[in-house]
């Protein structure tokens, strides 16, 4: 790669350049601090007279942060719409990178960096407007919510949406900014995860009758997951507007056994059941736990403590907002999108779930395309990063009194 332009140079039409930069210069991977980057942030708007709140895990070294920009006649609670964003970025280790990850470079129509498209840009360049939404005075009130550890299960986010709920505020509407492209995406699939444990009985590997072999079992409970995908695969249901259009059930890990002399004696398989709203997850779950009972007579009758055990370790709710909502309707118009085709629903999963489940109508809507989150030079094309800002001017003369 030739060595960057100076930036300022390249876009001079990207006022949301500095806050990106500046944003994907804090290394906020999941599992450190997020904390200075919230700092700066925090700073940046009390300097403009707004006030933040945060909520902080466990172990007080990540929060969520929380800031209202009024409306002109003082209304804080009720009515705003929420630009949403997580602040955590996956990591860069083993990944070969041409740049310094947490410092932006722009090589010809694109920008690389660690977060440039999953997702620092959105939140950085709603900052950007900031003060231009307070001296046009807001005829409701915007909120920005920054949250921690979205990439490992959406869970700051949590804390966020139960704190503001505590706190008596009704979001009528709120704009996830994850990368979509920038098209309104009003609908996700949901996730159950599930760790299933195949508990086998030890014998030496000459002696397999007197032995159940956990591996093995484990290998036919996931063959029997692959057949309820094929089935999905084939049979549907169908929803045409997902790239995927069928929920899916895919195994991620598998582990068992010690040695090739001993029948092992524990398997653990990790799966996920993707779902869209034409299946639910608690079906497909209830036809693979049938299938794995089918086997435990069988193992049992070698040795009674043998069998299955299916715990359920997360679960992400999916959503679905009318696309003719409020919310989306005025995400159309600040997309500049024809809602017959502008209109888009994915497969991976956001903290939209969690604010629709809230109550507060939601939509996806953020520059640059998951195919290069978490990628090695992860990049974003300035002309995304331009949408993004005209997606924010013109919303800011929709909510702007002036
Ligand atoms: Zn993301």
């Amino acid at each position: 790669m030739n060595a960057p332009a100076p930036l300022a140079a390249v876009t001079p039409s990207l006022a949301a350049l500095p806050f990106i930069e500046k944003w994907v210069s804090f290394a906020s991977v999941s599992r450190d601090s997020n904390l200075p980057l919230l700092d700066w942030t925090e700073a940046y708007l009390n300097g403009l007279g707004i006030s933040c709140s945060r909520t902080y895990d466990d172990s007080g070294k990540k929060a969520n942060l929380w800031a209202t920009l009024p409306a002109h006649d003082g209304q804080t609670k009720t009515g705003g719409i929420v630009l949403s964003g997580h602040t955590d970025v996956v990591p860069v280790d083993g990944q070969p990178w041409d740049t310094d990850p947490f410092q932006v470079s722009i090589q010809g129509d694109k920008m690389f960096g660690r977060g440039v498209t999953d997702m620092k840009s959105f939140g950085a360049t709603a900052l950007m407007m900031v003060p231009e939404l307070l001296k046009r005075q807001l005829k409701r009130p915007v909120h920005l919510a920054f949250s921690y550890d979205e990439e490992v299960g959406c869970i700051g986010v949590r804390r966020l949406i139960a704190d503001i709920q505590a706190q008596g505020f009704k979001p009528a509407g709120c704009i996830v900014g994850e990368p979509t492209g920038m098209q309104v995406v009003i609908a996700h699939k949901g996730k159950h995860a599930y760790k299933t444990t195949v508990h086998g009985f030890e014998a030496h590997s000459s002696l397999t009758p007197q032995g159940v072999n956990a591996v093995e079992i484990a290998c036919e409970f996931v063959a029997h997951l692959k057949s309820l995908h094929r089935e999905l695969v084939a049979h549907g249901p169908f929803d045409p507007i997902y790239d995927v259009p069928h929920t899916t059930v895919h195994t991620g890990v598998i582990a068992g056994g010690t040695a090739l002399n001993i029948i092992p004696r524990q398997c653990e398989v990790t799966w996920e059941i993707r779902h869209h709203h034409l299946n639910t997850p608690e079906a497909l779950f209830a036809n693979a736990k049938a299938f794995a009972d089918s086997l435990v007579p069988a193992m049992q009758a070698v040795s009674p403590g043998t069998g299955f055990t299916h715990e359920l370790k997360s679960v992400l709710p999916g959503f679905a907002t009318a696309a003719d909502s409020e919310i989306a309707q005025l995400c159309f118009d600040c997309a500049q999108l024809d809602p017959a085709n502008g209109v888009g629903k994915v497969s991976f999963g956001t903290e939209a779930a969690l604010f629709a489940q809230a109550g507060v109508p939601t939509i996806v809507c953020g520059p640059g395309h998951i195919a290069q989150a978490h990628q090695p030079n992860e990049w974003v094309t300035l002309e995304q990063l331009a949408w993004c800002e005209r997606f924010m001017r013109r919303l800011a003369d929709r909510l702007c009194v002036n």
